[in-house]
């Protein structure tokens, strides 16, 4: 008698084998028989017509915030996603204590776009190391399970308070960071993270935490890892410029730390209009790493990087002067001014004058405007008209064409505005590069600005399905084994018996992501974008259903994913 069997599915086991039909029987969390199942089950799912495959994993995700209020990890487990890694870019609730907890917030609350106000209200704070914070985590309830990074920012304004914004750290500090990591690691953090990106800063525009690090503490803390032979370091990048002798002076410190240490180093990485081959050098430096005996991967994503634009939240003229009185209004009240034409034409014309000198937007934030990149989501896949060919073909002003779609939806029209990853060519090649994982939703962060935590269906919709430019069994060994593998998730990603029976189970001619919509079910009432998906039929977390047709079942199976020094 099995907990669960999923009958007459087409098994598609993230190993990249071929698919082939089969039951698979669960038993006590786990995986205990797949093949022709004659026994029977206390529940049963038919799964005739769908794939049967391993949960995917999100290795990218800023979900150490959410995961207090949100047990399910939305919106990643609308997308397939059983098990996230959280605590990315060096932003991490812990270490930290009670008293100081502004302090990290501050680090998050413009980086990452999260309200400050819906973590105040939604987090019950517990600890002060980052082991507790692990046993906080533990105790919650979880539909997903959830593995956790010490960031750099947390552990910095830790040991420096106030001093971690702008001061280099004394060889005492240096030694409190590094004991505190070493715990931390040994509790089963899954590693460490930094930024060293102009992207990631603070509400008055200074630069989180462990962007004053030197080059040295980075290397020192990386080297704890090191010592203890476990833990994966992930870092947001230095801005180099895209050539010349600062790119080289990074990456061969990136090549060299890899090296050293023996620990592995993962980053992002998108390809640019500005500089098409840009992220090549990046690849060729993890291929010169393991050829030297380290470890390095690149985390890359399914498609352009988009900053979702409505007038509910942030549209490319927010920081126009003439624009700025008129967004701060009620949306009804937004939609009167722009009906007034004499109104729509002082703005219209504001747009097209933009000032060259308003402050620099960052990390998702909107952009002034390029209409040749800014394109009506009017479907959730490609492809996609710019507002510049409508613009020219309609003979209408680019900005007048955004404000009648707007209009047409009283305002409630998204738009997408796309910052990197424009070339679908190099998005491709990228998937497809042996030393790269597809995960970079950055899920639980950016909350109002973007809403990637459907990047693993739009692999499963466009890449697999509309494209044919990835079979089935290579696009889910991309979304489940490869991050599995490289994030020493052992029992996860592959269906084999034995392993922890996360696994999903949807029609591969209907999978899709569902267009994106605002709401506001954030603690404290604050916004944020949600986006769910068709065609999944049912998912299975360490055994138990969680989700069926991507509604909660109530289960909260999912667990808490310790690093390997704290592995039962
Ligand atoms: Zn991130």
């Amino acid at each position: 008698m099995y907990d669960l069997i999923i009958r007459n599915g087409t098994i598609v086991d993230g190993s990249g084998m071929p698919r082939y039909r089969g039951d698979v029987g669960i038993e006590g969390g786990k995986i205990a028989a797949i093949g022709k199942i004659r026994e029977s089950a206390r529940e049963t799912i038919d799964a005739d017509g769908h794939i049967v495959s391993p949960g995917l994993i999100d290795a990218h995700t800023h979900m150490d915030a959410q995961v207090f209020w949100d047990a399910l990890g939305t919106c990643s487990c609308w997308h397939g996603v059983t098990s996230v890694v959280m605590g990315n870019c060096g932003f991490s609730l812990a270490p930290c204590g009670e008293k100081d907890k502004l302090l990290v917030m501050r680090n998050l609350e413009r980086a990452e776009d999260i309200s400050p106000e819906a973590m105040q209200a939604g987090i019950k704070w517990s600890w002060t190391t980052f082991a507790q914070y692990l046993d906080a985590v533990d105790r919650l309830p979880k539909g997903i399970n959830y593995a956790a990074y010490m960031g750099h920012s947390a552990l910095r304004t830790y040991v420096m308070g106030e001093r971690a914004f702008d001061e280099e750290a004394t060889t005492e500090d240096l030694q409190l960071m590094r004991d505190e990591l070493r715990a931390g690691i040994r509790a089963g953090a899954i590693g460490f993270t930094t930024s060293r990106t102009t992207n990631h800063q603070t509400p008055d525009g200074r630069p989180v935490a462990s962007r004053i690090a030197n080059w040295d503490e980075v290397r020192q803390l990386v080297g704890v890892m090191g010592e203890l032979g476990a833990g994966i370091f992930e870092i947001a990048g230095e801005d180099t410029g895209v050539e010349g002798p600062r790119l080289d002076n990074y990456l061969g410190r990136l090549k060299s730390l890899a090296v050293e240490s023996s620990v592995p180093v993962t980053f992002g990485m998108f390809s640019s209009r500005r500089a098409p081959n840009y992220w090549r050098r990046y690849f060729e430096t993890a291929d010169e790493t393991a050829a030297a005996g380290g470890r390095m991967f690149v985390q890359v994503h399914s498609r352009s990087l988009n900053v979702l634009l409505s007038f509910e939240t942030n549209m490319p003229f927010d920081r126009i002067p003439a624009w700025r009185e008129i967004r701060k209004l009620p949306l009804a009240e937004q939609e009167a001014a722009l009906r007034n034409p004499e109104t729509r034409r002082k703005l219209v014309q504001a747009a097209n004058e933009r000032s060259r000198n308003e402050e620099r937007a960052v990390g998702a934030e909107a952009r002034g405007a390029n209409y040749n990149w800014i394109f009506p989501l009017d479907r959730p896949t490609p492809p996609y008209r710019s507002i510049a060919e409508i613009a020219a073909a309609e003979s209408k002003d680019p900005v007048d064409v955004m404000i009648d779609l707007a209009l047409a939806k009283n305002l409630k029209k998204f738009f997408m505005q796309t910052l990197v990853n424009e070339n679908q060519d190099h998005v491709l090649e990228m998937m497809k590069h042996p030393r790269s994982v597809v995960t970079f939703s950055d899920s639980g962060a950016h909350v109002s600005q973007i809403m990637d935590s459907s990047l693993q269906t739009h692999v499963l919709s466009h890449w697999v399905r509309e494209k044919e430019a990835l079979t089935l069994e290579q696009a889910i060994r991309l979304l489940s084994f490869v991050p599995a593998y490289h994030w020493g998730l052992k029992g996860r990603g592959l269906l084999r018996e034995g392993n922890f029976a996360d696994v999903i189970i949807f029609d591969p001619d209907r999978i899709n992501p569902q267009l994106p919509e605002l709401t506001y079910d954030l603690p404290a009432g604050a916004r944020r974008l949600k986006q769910k998906s068709d065609g999944l039929l049912a998912t299975v977390v360490n055994g138990q259903v969680v989700l069926r047709k991507n509604e909660h079942t109530g289960a909260v199976p999912g667990k808490l994913l310790r690093g390997p020094m704290a592995q039962a």
